[in-house]
């Protein structure tokens, strides 16, 4: 893969902290609604059990997201210190067109399929 164009590094710079903002403003957004849900609440069972399958619907999404953000935060620090694009694993280069699809991706292509074929 070849080295990543100063304009390049700058689109995926800008990409990273939008991205960083939508995810930050998508948790605090979150927040209240993941509180717990309250039992005594004199609400039907029926709703009750909607109301506990959405809040652990939601506290998956908060958690994905804030996976997501410590990512998006490691890419940032990476483009800090001159790194970024370099698969974490192998420290070969990411390529822009995955970059592109996923900023705050830290390993390549390939090191991503051997991580998650391991689990
Ligand atoms: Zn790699």
């Amino acid at each position: 893969m070849e080295d990543l164009s100063e304009a390049q590094q700058a689109e995926l710079r800008a990409d990273l902290l939008s991205l960083r903002e939508e995810l930050q403003r998508g948790l605090s957004l979150s927040s209240q609604g993941a509180q717990p849900v309250d039992l005594d609440e004199p609400i039907g069972r029926l709703s009750r059990m909607d109301a506990m399958q959405q809040q652990s619907m939601l506290k998956a999404n908060r958690s994905a997201a804030q996976l997501r953000l410590q990512q998006v935060e490691g890419a940032v620090m990476r483009q800090r210190e001159g790194e970024y694009g370099e698969c974490q694993n192998c420290g070969e280069n990411i390529g822009f067109p995955r970059l592109k699809a996923r900023p705050e991706a830290p390993f390549c292509l390939a090191c991503q399929g051997l991580r998650e074929k391991r689990g």
